[in-house]
């Protein structure tokens, strides 16, 4: 079945798979990439290139974009110069960005005659490729229904969170868990390695007790092999995420000192040249090798 045009902007890690996944559901795909070589193997599975983000802006209705953070989408949506552009396109934002931000997109694009919603996600590569990733949106219920049909292709977990900003803020909440328990866990192997106890009996204990979580043993092997290679989710966008996180927090008069913490850890892994690690490679700062 053919179905509409969608523009995708950021084929990246996630919008890659993303991009297959509509071909697959019969969307005519438009993809721009900033580095265009990454628009090569979604060229050979039936995408259409889009030289520009101009062409990618006029040649459909609805804009994804799955760019890194709030300023990178700024400079490639709204630009002065092609501000008439948008007037009447929809832009579904799905990256991580800050609440505060993604209602000021929605202001923009607002002023510029277009509609916006948010529908970040949890889960990564191998969920985008399958389909099962987990959405937060963030839109009117006329908007929730309009896109349920097109959100389904990414997920069946379709979480309607409530206007604009409310998906973006659940999205941090769950990254902030992220960060807080991957360095908690690296911590405490830390410990038990350290002093020479078993790791597979304190991840026994760990597994049976009311403390564990299912990313202590996602992230086990590569902490205990100190091998970060091949990341789904890198350092530098955890770092992204903690940085937002925190100003959500200074935003509402949290205490984030831990989170704070956290975030100086995972700034020195990005000094350390750790930040396309995956971001299990926080260990290595934690718990570092012994000279
Ligand atoms: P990625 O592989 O680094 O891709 C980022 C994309 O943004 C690339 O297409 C990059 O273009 C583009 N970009 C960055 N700055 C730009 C700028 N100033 N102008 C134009 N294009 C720019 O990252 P990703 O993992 O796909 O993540 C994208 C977003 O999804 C992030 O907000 C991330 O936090 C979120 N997310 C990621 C995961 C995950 O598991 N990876 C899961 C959930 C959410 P180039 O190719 O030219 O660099």
């Amino acid at each position: 079945m053919k179905r509409e045009t969608i523009a995708l902007f950021g084929a990246g890690l996630m919008g890659a798979p993303i991009v297959e996944r509509l071909l697959d559901a019969g969307y005519k795909v438009v993809v721009w990439n900033r580095s265009p070589e990454k628009l090569e193997p979604l060229v050979e599975k039936g995408a259409l290139r889009a030289e520009s983000p101009a062409q990618a802006v006029r040649s459909a209705e609805v804009l994804i974009t799955w760019l890194t953070d709030q300023r990178a989408i700024q400079e490639v949506l709204f630009p002065a110069e092609r501000a008439s552009l948008l007037a009447g396109k929809t832009i579904l934002q799905m990256a991580t960005i800050g609440p505060s931000h993604s209602r000021g997109l929605e202001d923009a694009a607002i002023a510029h005659g277009a509609e916006y919603l948010e529908a970040p996600v949890l889960g990564s590569i191998p969920e985008a490729k399958s389909g099962k990733l987990l959405l937060m949106v963030g839109a009117t219920e006329p908007q929730f229904a309009r896109f349920t049909p097109l959100l389904s292709v990414f997920g069946e977990n379709i979480v309607h969170v409530g206007e604009v900003g409310k998906g973006a803020a659940m999205k941090l909440a769950f990254n902030q868990l992220i960060a807080g328990l991957t360095a908690s866990f690296s911590l405490s192997l830390g410990l038990i390695q350290k002093e020479g106890v078993r790791v597979e009996q304190f991840m026994d204990m760990l597994r049976d007790s009311a403390l564990y979580a299912p990313t202590f043993d996602k992230k086990l092997v590569r902490m205990l092999e100190r091998d970060y290679s091949n990341p789904n989710f890198p350092t530098r966008h955890l770092l992204k995420d903690t940085e937002l996180f925190l100003d959500a927090a200074d935003e509402h008069g949290l205490t984030a000192s831990a989170l704070e913490g956290v975030r100086d850890v995972v700034s020195i892994a990005l000094a350390k040249g750790l930040g396309d690690a995956d971001y299990s490679a926080i260990n290595d700062v934690i718990s570092p090798v012994k000279e």
